[in-house]
């Protein structure tokens, strides 16, 4: 039983993200967001995501929220993909990146199937900016559709300038740096530190898919705040002539302790009296927390060298290891010493960790991250300053965001994009050190940094606050979408 209210009045969206956790995760807190304004929410996923997030759905049934979850089945079989795997970070191998995506657009006729049985039609599509096959299903109901971008507005600004002016176009060098057009600051960026998203031969036909059907939709929505990034929202919201809404940071608006937990992933609930006991029992600001969000993939060798630098750096930390990445070698070089030797001032936790759980915990004090842009934000929202070591898509331009604008960042300098699947060490244990050290160890830089953090941390939550630019954002957005002739004039432009 769900709690949609089929026959209320109040406006009724439809949510399709993206199944990534990067992307489902903030999808998820927009719809209870929504919901907890007097939207009728419903939210497509498929059942394996719908299965990780359980609790959620639950408490959202307990609360009486007028929220569907809305399960699609996933056609794996079809597509050659292994039972279960219905989510990027799934993947077992590249090679299944496409087909992956394949059954990710075939879901456009279950979809249609799905809307064309109800009654009464949504009144907004709110759609990931990674699904371009919803874009046609919308046309055909009628719904005025809006693009949810899940990176910071400075890349989705710096992506859309580069390929307004066909920079790259002129481009042979990859690592040649180019400086971004049209950009409200001079930012210099290499071809190959902006991959953005689809970027692959293999894919291009869903990039242009996805490009053309954001230059067609009736708005878009960016997981940031007004304050952090006005330039480039300003920037931005000209030059597609249509509205943006900046509505985070989306994590902020989740206050009760066992939903942050459920985030993405009912494993981390195991975790949370472990980690909460353990973080008790540290001072203010002294731990570093290290985690790559839920793709990013580090080999062992990489592993040990930051195993060597936390080690050496003496601080306290959680160190999240992926179950992926717990292999024979990496399992025996901890339990062979390194375990024992930090016992006393390290947590490991394999797996799906807490993550704004331990963020927001005042005894962390910085954060080694891979640069997805969810991860900076909650980071962001908890003013902890962090250390940069961005992999791929949307991350090295997030990076430049927090460590050259904001400049609440220490860079590791990793210049070449790193899918992890390579055997390479890229950042060595003396380099992390220093890193480490730069962030954690005081000084006037590093105490400038903490304040700058902490500044923006308040106005984070200053912004999702009743009267803040996010909530007036968010009022805004449903209001924009709920009055009939809103609707008339959207549908009206197709
Ligand atoms: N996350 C988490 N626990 C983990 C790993 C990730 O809760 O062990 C959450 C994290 O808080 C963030 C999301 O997963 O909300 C990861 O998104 P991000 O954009 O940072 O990176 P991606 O996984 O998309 O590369």
């Amino acid at each position: 039983m769900n709690c949609f209210r089929e026959e209320s009045n109040e406006p009724h969206f439809v949510l399709v993200p993206l199944a990534a956790q990067g992307h489902l995760i903030p999808m998820v807190d927009i719809g209870r967001i929504l919901a907890e304004r007097g939207v009728c929410v419903r939210l497509i996923i498929t059942p394996a995501n719908a299965d990780r997030i359980k609790p959620i759905i639950e408490r959202t049934k307990e609360a009486n929220l007028s929220i569907e979850f809305v399960e699609l089945s996933f056609p794996n079989v079809k597509f050659g993909l292994p039972p279960g795997c219905e989510s990027v970070e799934n993947i077992p191998d590249l090679s299944l990146f496409r087909p992956f995506f394949e059954a990710i657009y075939s879901l456009d006729e279950p979809l249609e199937a799905f809307l064309g049985s109800l009654e009464r039609p949504p009144d907004c599509m709110i759609t990931d900016m990674c699904n371009g096959w919803t874009g046609p299903i919308a046309r055909k109901f009628g719904i005025p559709r809006v693009i949810f971008h899940g990176p910071s507005c400075f890349y989705i600004s710096t992506d859309y300038n580069l390929g307004c002016h066909k920079v790259y176009d002129s481009v042979n060098d990859e690592n040649e740096y180019v400086t971004v057009p049209d950009f409200p600051i001079k930012l210099e960026v290499t071809k190959a530190q902006t991959p953005g998203f689809f970027n692959n031969p293999l894919f291009e036909d869903m990039r242009k898919k996805c490009l053309e059907e954001e230059s067609t939709a009736d708005g878009v929505m960016i997981n940031t705040f007004l304050e952090l990034e006005q330039l480039f929202i300003e920037n931005y919201e000209k030059k597609i002539g249509k509205r943006v809404w900046t509505m985070g940071p989306i994590c902020l608006y989740e206050k009760d302790f066992e939903m942050k937990v459920g985030r993405g992933n009912t494993e981390a609930i195991d975790q949370r009296h472990r980690v909460l006991t353990w973080l008790n029992s540290r001072d203010a600001a002294s731990v570093l927390y290290i985690s790559f969000g839920s793709i990013a993939f580090t080999n062992p060798q990489q592993l040990m060298e930051i195993g060597n630098a936390l080690e050496a750096s003496n601080k306290p930390f959680i160190w999240v290891i992926k179950k992926k990445e717990m292999n024979p070698e990496i399992e025996k070089w901890i339990t062979a010493g390194f375990e024992e030797r930090t016992k006393d001032r390290g947590l490991i936790i394999v797996g799906w960790a807490p993550q704004m759980i331990i963020l927001s915990h005042p005894a962390v004090g910085g954060f080694i991250t891979h640069c997805g842009w969810n991860s900076m934000l909650e980071a962001i929202s908890m003013g902890v300053p962090m250390i940069t070591w961005p992999r791929f898509a949307d991350q090295f331009v997030n990076e430049k965001l927090v460590v050259e604008f904001l400049r609440i960042g220490v860079s590791l300098g990793v210049k070449d994009t790193n899918y992890g699947t390579e055997d390479v060490v890229l950042v060595k244990s003396d380099d992390v050190s220093k890193a480490i050290s730069a962030l954690m160890d005081g000084g006037i830089e590093a105490t400038a940094r903490r304040q700058r953090s902490k500044y923006f941390s308040e106005k984070a939550k200053k912004a999702i606050e009743e009267g803040g630019s996010s909530y007036i954002n968010l009022t805004d957005f449903i209001h924009s979408f709920s009055k009939p002739e809103a609707r008339y004039q959207m549908k009206n432009r197709y």
